[in-house]
């Protein structure tokens, strides 16, 4: 059995949970769960604001732990190593997309937390390629964060092969924008948060930005026109999409990680005469997951976590609800 916990209705509380997995299928594994990171998106599916919940929900798709069974066809991983697991805990591996490293573009991949049961639990069993080793020399206490937000923002540098020279900026910093930071500075971009307060300001400075620009203050933005080469959004707000796309160079891309559920209202003609692009990625492919983690490793870089026990996970909960965390909650053992 697993002991979980779950949600049993819409906006609910989480409540101790036990279920059977069945049979380990031979192609999965079994993780026992350390630590658990929690996600936007664990909010948004415990609200059901997305329309797929299904409950009981068990949240989690920052998983940290250790193998604790291997199904029989697994290869690549080992009893006792540490692994992470993200968004998607599945995918057929054997379409285009899988075999050209694409996984997460998979059109079977399964999300961790859609129609099975995640890592706000003692165990949690995936299909082996979604579970990423841990290298050593990544603090096993921190690295939730990096299977989801990490991956998120991590996955469009290597998707839009973004330079060492490139201006890059980045709106909201939360539990993705403060990867996005810390990342950008080490991959050796000119790094430009957007910022909502002073005292952002100063926390953006120390997480790797080298300028900060007021995003309540259009003229400020304004003043930024034809600079960046790339701008990453984090926010699940609606902004002045239009003002930011001055912002790009010509052939710059304003990039959507964070998932705004309003529709865009964006001008041709902000785009046209520049060969401006828009677009948006999902959580990164297994592979790119295990760059960025070497990556981490190599230029000391870990997600800023605040920790809370498992036993207190409503209270976990309430405090990413409450917008304050810094930046990321972790739920551990
Ligand atoms: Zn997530
Ligand atoms: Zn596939």
């Amino acid at each position: 059995m697993i002991n979980a916990l779950a949600i049993l209705e819409p906006g609910g509380k989480l409540e101790p949970f036990r279920y059977d997995p069945g049979e380990l299928s031979t192609h999965d594994v079994e993780i026992a769960v350390s630590h658990c990171g929690i996600c936007h998106s664990d909010l948004s599916m415990i609200d059901n604001e997305w329309g797929r919940s299904q409950y009981p929900l068990v949240p989690g798709h920052e998983v940290v732990g250790t193998i604790s069974a291997l199904g029989s066809n697994v290869k690549n991983l080992s009893l006792g190593q540490n692994v992470g697991l993200g968004w998607q805990s599945s995918y057929c591996n054997h379409c285009s997309l899988c075999m050209n490293g694409d996984h997460n573009l998979c059109r079977e991949a399964q999300p961790t937390i859609v129609g099975r049961h995640g890592g706000f639990a003692d165990k949690v069993r995936a299909d082996a390629t979604s579970v990423v080793p841990i290298p050593d020399g990544i603090a096993l206490d921190t690295a939730g964060p990096m299977f989801c937000a990490g991956s998120t923002v991590f996955n469009p540098l290597v998707e839009y092969e973004i330079k060492p020279t490139a201006k890059v900026g980045v709106i909201g910093i939360g539990g993705l924008g403060h990867l996005a930071l810390k990342f950008l500075n080490a991959w050796g971009c000119e790094v430009t948060a957007f910022t909502s307060s002073e005292s952002k300001a100063s926390e953006a400075s120390a997480l790797g930005a080298h300028n900060t620009i007021n995003s309540r203050d259009p003229e400020q933005i304004k003043q930024a026109k034809d600079r960046f080469d790339f701008i990453l959004s984090t926010v699940n707000v609606k902004l002045d999409w239009n003002l930011y796309l001055t912002t790009l160079s010509p052939r710059g891309r304003l990039h959507f990680v964070g998932i705004t559920l309003e529709p865009l209202d964006i001008a041709v003609f902000s785009m046209l005469g520049s060969l401006r692009s828009v677009s948006a990625s999902p959580v990164s492919s297994p592979t790119t997951m295990s760059r960025m983690l070497e990556f981490a490793r190599r230029h000391n870089i870990q997600p800023s976590v605040e920790k809370f026990r498992f036993d207190d996970a409503n209270d976990a909960v309430d405090r990413l609800r409450s917008g304050e965390a810094h930046y990321r909650v972790v739920l551990e053992r």
